[in-house]
């Protein structure tokens, strides 16, 4: 079984979110399972050559983008244990010190998904499985079928992951024409056209039409894209019947190891079932935060969020959470990239605003080194989100045994669960869940967990231990991943 992953993203070189930890994850997962994995993602110039091992080329060819010919190189490496192969082009589309929100990346992620394409075309390489993700790489479903199968290229089962609806590339549709050759262009164009925008095309829709089998990343994720979550494609995946299923994500836990992990202070003990180790070693790390932080020691639950702050993640949430936690008289860690920009002013004026605060703390930047640690510190975490596909965040938190705060939404409600839900036994509960998505239900979630932490040790470390215990790993999913993409 031979399976390519075609992405932008993979953790840890080239990441901005849940999307790379999935490539890597999944891939080391379906690995495991005695599938051959590869995964090709741009050259980014963020990624640094010396994280890699037997970096070298593979092959060179030229392809017409823009009506004019670019040298493609097709650099063959390994990231880890996984193979990956690296696109790297003559045209300026990867050396933008960012992996997206550049004007153009419609036209950037077109071209690599065409590299891509061209480089199995000159490989002559016949995988069972090319799982596309997102509108990023959705392109290559209708390049396909439309000229790369005729030029000889076979793939047993085009593949198309959905990781979150609300990005569908709407691009220009004379963009289009700049990466696809006619007639093909004209072709692609007429099904891709944007329900909503005339000279538009919208590139998930591409995925979506032409992909033999669409997943996603959580069944009730799977469920709500159908209806409106799936900002206006809902009923082109109720078509899909069968061919459609959510599929819920994992954790590298290898990875994402509290006993072995290098970038913790003190790591746990090889034993997680025993719970006053457990938080003997958080204890430590936390006192490391703190001084690393600037914090004062305190006998307060320190509660972290780590996240993109943009609108999906309920910033005005976790704003009004951090505002009740310091008046309740806990402590706070935010580790935040920046991707929206009136959201980053809220957050910048709650930092100007908690200036002086020593039991507070404003991280802006992608800081991989520190989740880590505030994972390996918090109590909880808060993860206030509108909408959220899977999540990563809250499954990486109950691996460190740090008790997850969310709201009651989609993946979220798909792996926290809340014993003060109904017919939710203290066996099941492993954190706390909110709903509606409101400040007044937060507060009320927040009193209950300070009253859990302060007054009922018991409770607080069963749901530690059922977190840190639970099988978070891609095992079962990979697994069903292959069956579902296997079935005839
Ligand atoms: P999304 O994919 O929507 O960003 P997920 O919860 O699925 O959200 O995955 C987020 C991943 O990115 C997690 O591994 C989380 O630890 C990481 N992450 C998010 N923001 C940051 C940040 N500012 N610094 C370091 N890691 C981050």
């Amino acid at each position: 079984m031979h399976i390519i992953h075609l992405a932008s993203e993979l953790a840890p070189i080239a990441k901005v979110g849940g999307l790379g930890d999935v490539t890597s994850g999944l891939s080391k997962a379906l690995i495991r399972e005695g599938a051959y994995v590869e995964v090709i993602l741009p050259f980014y110039n963020t990624i640094e050559p010396q994280t890699l091992t037997a970096l070298q080329q593979d092959i060179t060819f030229a392809t017409e983008i823009d009506e004019r010919s670019i040298q493609v190189t097709v650099w063959s490496a390994h990231s880890g244990t996984l193979p990956i192969k690296l696109i790297a082009c003559n045209a300026d589309f990867f050396q933008r010190n960012t992996i997206y929100g550049e004007a153009d990346d419609p036209l950037r992620f077109m071209a690599f998904t065409k590299m891509a394409l061209d480089y199995l075309l000159h490989k002559k390489l016949s995988p069972n499985i090319l799982n596309i993700h997102d509108w990023i790489t959705a392109l290559a479903a209708p390049l396909y079928d439309e000229i790369y199968k005729d030029l000889g290229v076979h793939i047993d089962t085009v593949v198309m992951t959905l990781h979150n609806m609300a990005y569908q590339g709407h691009s220009k549709t004379h963009t289009l024409s700049k990466v696809v050759p006619l007639p093909a262009a004209r072709t692609i164009q007429h099904h891709l056209q944007d329900d909503h925008r005339p000279h538009h095309i919208n590139l998930l829709k591409g995925g979506l039409l032409y992909a033999k089998r669409l997943t996603t990343v959580s069944p009730s994720y799977a469920e709500a894209i159908q209806g409106e979550r799936g900002h206006g494609l809902g009923p082109l995946l109720r078509q899909k019947g069968t061919h459609f299923k959510g599929i819920l994500n994992g954790i590298d836990t290898e990875y994402w190891n509290p006993v072995t992990d290098p970038l913790l202070v003190e790591k746990f003990p090889k034993n997680l079932q025993d719970i006053q180790q457990v938080r003997h070693a958080k204890t430590i790390n936390k006192r490391a935060l703190r001084t690393q932080l600037n914090l004062r020691e305190s006998v307060a639950p320190l509660f972290c969020a780590i996240t993109r702050l943009v609108k999906q993640k309920g910033p005005e949430l976790i704003h009004a959470g951090i505002d009740y936690i310091l008046q309740r008289g806990g402590q706070c860690v935010l580790i935040g990239s920046i991707a929206e920009e009136d959201v980053e002013q809220e957050f910048q004026n709650l930092a100007n605003t908690y200036h002086n605060c020593p039991d507070v703390h404003f991280h802006f930047a992608f800081n991989e080194p520190l989740a880590h640690q505030v994972y390996a510190s918090s109590d909880c975490l808060i993860m206030p989100s509108q909408f959220e596909p899977c999540g990563l965040a809250q499954m990486i938190a109950m691996r460190y045994g740090t008790l997850p705060i969310v709201t009651q939404v989609d993946g979220l409600k798909d792996t926290v669960f809340d014993s003060a839900q109904n017919g939710i036994s203290i066996s099941q509960a492993n954190g706390y869940t909110f709903s509606p998505t409101t400040q007044y239900a937060l507060q009320s979630t927040l009193d209950r967990v300070l009253h859990t932490f302060y007054h009922d040790h018991p409770l607080w470390e069963r749901l530690m231990l059922n977190g840190l215990n639970h099988d978070w790993s891609w095992k079962q999913s990979a697994q069903t991943y292959l069956d579902f993409c296997q079935k005839t």
